[in-house]
């Protein structure tokens, strides 16, 4: 699937602002790359998975539609966008002026010159060493109380300056909130992320 391309197959794209972690709160655009095997229960995004369905859209026209919005911030997402090398497309943006930030897994090789590093760690799909240095940003998804002893695991691995986020999972929030916010206390250098584009009712 690995090639190096000028077109990748969108599932969407959008205008809005990040809901996560460090950049929260900044306005933002935001390309939604399809194709994704690792396939965990809670995603939220399943009909990105099977990136078949999904035509190629050239990264000229992706680069096109940016620049008519006022941000210099993209944000690829998924699916996993490390199933496509992401070379031509984060020097389009280089040359553009505009930063890329990455939301990933971690379980693909990593291609592409990224201005920010966001890795996701999944269960059954473990993150490639080469993400360790590189992460600017560690999220973890806390789905139950055994999810905070994983979390740690994790962290130990990342080498750079990385921010620790701990991230209650949608569907359990409400159950996984308080549990957070003690953990943290108790452990301070997590922070707390919220998907909070949900509570917003933006994309
Ligand atoms: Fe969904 Fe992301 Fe998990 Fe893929 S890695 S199944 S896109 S949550």
């Amino acid at each position: 699937m690995k090639d190096k391309n000028l077109s990748l197959p969108v599932m969407e794209e959008f205008y809005s602002l990040q809901g996560e972690g460090y950049h929260t709160g900044e306005a933002a655009y935001f390309v939604r790359v399809a194709g994704c095997d690792v396939g965990c229960h809670f995603c939220d995004v399943k009909e990105s998975w099977d990136a078949s369905v999904h035509n190629p859209t050239p990264i000229n026209d992706i680069l096109e539609r940016i620049l008519q919005t006022p941000t210099r911030n993209v944000v690829v997402t998924g699916g996993e966008p490390m199933l496509y090398d992401f070379t031509e497309f984060c020097a389009a943006l280089r040359k553009n002026n505009i930063r890329a930030f990455l939301e990933t897994s971690g379980s693909e090789k990593l291609t592409g010159e990224w201005d920010w590093i966001c890795v996701s760690p999944k269960r059954n799909a473990p993150v490639r060493p080469e993400f360790f240095p590189k992460a600017d940003e560690l999220k973890m998804i806390i789905c139950s109380k055994e999810d905070f002893q994983w979390a740690e695991e994790n962290s130990i691995n990342f080498s750079k300056p990385c921010l620790l986020y701990l991230q209650p999972e949608w569907s359990v929030s409400k159950k996984m909130m308080p549990l957070i916010v003690e953990y943290i206390l108790h452990a301070p250098k997590w922070k707390i992320s919220l998907q909070s584009h949900k509570y917003m009712n933006i994309p």
